[in-house]
């Protein structure tokens, strides 16, 4: 079924929700692309520098961006060469492989990215209005649905709990044996670095 037929859409909770996600979505596009105009980079450069600046060195490999952006190789290596070009990332190359690189981000990269990572900033605010049983709902939702359209090879790449070797299911309650703490609902992440992916 079509979430957008109108006509059917008023019947289905499911349906509003997912056009409601829709505007949603649309709204972060509409806030990287006046980021975008503001630093003269395509949207998906931003993304490739926030995340790189963010991320450890193992995922800031072509490969790596690829997936986590579902995008091309081939895509992401032009962002690359552009943001190369304009002085922004240099590329350290593997010791033990010369056809890989690591991106790294220059002075000129990081100030960059210090304008431009607060593009969501209305969006937080926007969560911020929510009472704290809304949040932890809807953390809760949001992550369930990420956890459905991973298994589903949409997301192909999370770093969250529930896919992680140090995700321990006890009966009286998740816990991290990384951190080894209980993990309450709200402690729960959806991009940890210590994430450590299933064999
Ligand atoms: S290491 Fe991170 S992702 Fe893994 S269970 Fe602990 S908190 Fe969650």
């Amino acid at each position: 079924m079509a979430p957008f037929d109108l006509s059917r859409q008023q019947q289905s909770i499911e349906s509003k929700i997912v056009v409601a996600l829709e505007r949603i979505s649309e709204s972060f596009r509409v806030m990287l692309w006046q980021k975008s105009k503001e630093v003269g980079l395509s949207p998906i450069q931003i993304q490739i520098l926030i995340f790189c600046h963010y991320h450890s060195g193992a995922m800031c490999k072509v490969g790596y961006l690829a997936k986590e952006f579902n995008m091309t190789k081939a895509t992401i290596s032009d962002s690359v060469k552009v943001l190369a070009a304009k002085d922004l990332i240099t590329k350290q190359l593997e010791p033990d492989d010369s056809r890989s690189y690591v991106i790294k981000l220059t002075a000129k990269g990081m100030e960059v990215v210090k304008q431009t990572a607060p593009f969501a900033t209305e969006m937080l605010h926007s969560v911020e209005n929510l009472s704290s049983l809304e949040k932890t709902n809807l953390f809760s939702s949001l992550l369930r649905m990420i956890d459905h359209l991973n298994q589903a090879q949409i997301i192909t790449i999370q770093r969250m709990c529930h896919s992680c070797a140090f995700y321990d299911r006890r009966l009286n309650g998740p816990y991290c044996n990384f951190l080894n703490k209980a993990l309450k609902d709200k402690d729960l992440r959806i991009d940890c670095p210590e994430h450590q992916p299933l064999s």
